[in-house]
């Protein structure tokens, strides 16, 4: 197997991780019932989805 002639250093680790970030989730308020809800999702407190129901909630 191809294998790497000389081990990272660990600058050169760090260096590359830099960019290793967790994005906070885009929220938006549901139009609907003006809950929270992940952007570009249905909202899961009332199931709407661009201005209609695309899940029933059962509760
Ligand atoms: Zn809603």
């Amino acid at each position: 197997m191809a294998h790497p002639k000389r081990r990272q250093s660990k600058t050169r680790t760090r260096k590359r991780r830099t960019h290793d970030k967790a994005t906070a989730p885009a929220l938006t308020r549901c139009p609907n019932c003006g809950a929270w809800h992940v952007y570009h999702t249905v909202c899961g407190e009332c199931g709407y989805y661009r201005g209609q129901i695309a899940i029933n909630i059962e509760d």
